[in-house]
């Protein structure tokens, strides 16, 4: 099925699929990542990508719309929304979907819900999509002199900028969305948090002015771990580095952090979860203190509820 055959008729009826969208190797482990550590105490660990001068290739992230214009050229149209510049080889309504029913929907609906801090409308994001997977290949060697990282997209944190293969879907946008807006709000996130939001978002839906994550491919990964009694403690996973979240199961580490957020958003809870866990950071460094407040017991009795929850949930492709 083709990616046009996915998208929903209506502009805020928003559904947006994603095709897999794996953990990722170690190359896209080292661009996507915002920088944190879920160690108290430790320094930041900051995972960029150096944009590397390539013939005919930027090495400055375009910041203003005449900038990004004429990068581009005449194959891509090129926008302004608030503080996002997005350049998209897409057929017309295929972008005014995209600029207006994904990106600027979902960047009010997160920045309303979790996002409330940082100062996003200052800073620009760049974004860059692409409509297949040719051209967003052809375009990363292009504009930013690199290979693909991954077949999906990436956000760049050190020069705040996203690409996205249109190709895998616009879940895919907002993915790196989150990570882009959270970022600014939230900059010491754990892996946990800013992968389990921002895949929980990948496959949404709008419900009023808020987004609600739906089931997706990655819970059969989670129900046959916790079938096969190997699913690890959620005490773990908090606490799991950057590296340790990349290095073994990765897969299955998105699957716990995503179904993980998507249980405290069927509670309630996960903005004021979220919130409290980043105003109290310095306290709390793995969030599991803001999680036990705010379901008011202790996180092994949450684990053994989430357990059963997962028990519950379906998917089908
Ligand atoms: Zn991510």
């Amino acid at each position: 099925m083709t990616q046009k055959q996915c998208l929903p008729i209506l502009l805020l009826a928003v559904l947006f699929p994603l095709a897999p969208y794996p953990g990722g190797g170690a190359g896209r482990a080292a661009e996507e990542y915002s920088p944190s550590r879920s160690g108290a105490g430790d320094e930041a660990t900051t995972l960029r990508l150096t944009l590397q001068g390539a013939p005919g290739g930027a090495a400055t992230v375009p910041k203003r719309l005449s900038e990004l214009q004429s990068l581009t050229g005449p194959d891509f149209l090129c926008t302004r929304r608030g503080p996002f510049l997005v350049a998209g080889n897409l057929q017309l309504p295929d972008y005014e979907y995209l600029v207006d029913g994904v990106l600027d929907y979902c960047a009010k609906a997160l920045v309303a819900t979790f996002f409330d801090r940082g100062p996003v409308a200052e800073k620009t994001v760049s974004i860059f999509v692409f409509r297949d997977y040719d051209t967003y290949e052809t375009g990363l060697r292009r504009f930013f002199g690199v290979d693909p990282i991954s077949p999906y997209g990436h956000y760049g944190h050190s020069q705040k900028y996203i690409v996205v293969n249109y190709e895998t879907g616009p879940g895919t946008m907002v993915h790196e969305l989150t990570h882009a807006l959270m970022a600014e709000d939230f900059p010491d996130a754990p892996i946990w948090l800013a992968e389990g939001m921002a895949s929980l978002y990948e496959h949404c839906r709008a419900e009023g002015s808020a987004l609600r994550g739906d089931d997706n491919w990655r819970l059969p990964e989670l129900r046959r771990a916790l079938d096969e009694g190997t699913l690890e403690s959620l005490a773990g996973l908090l606490a799991m580095t950057p590296e340790e979240f990349r290095a073994r199961n990765e897969s299955l580490n998105y699957a716990r952090a995503r179904y993980f957020c998507k249980y405290l958003e069927e509670l309630g809870v996960l903005p004021r979860v979220y919130r409290r866990f980043r105003d109290r950071y310095s306290l709390d460094p793995t969030g599991e203190g803001a999680v036990a407040a705010e379901l008011g017991k202790p996180l092994s009795a949450v684990e053994a509820a989430w357990r059963r929850w997962i028990t519950f949930q379906y998917w089908r492709e």
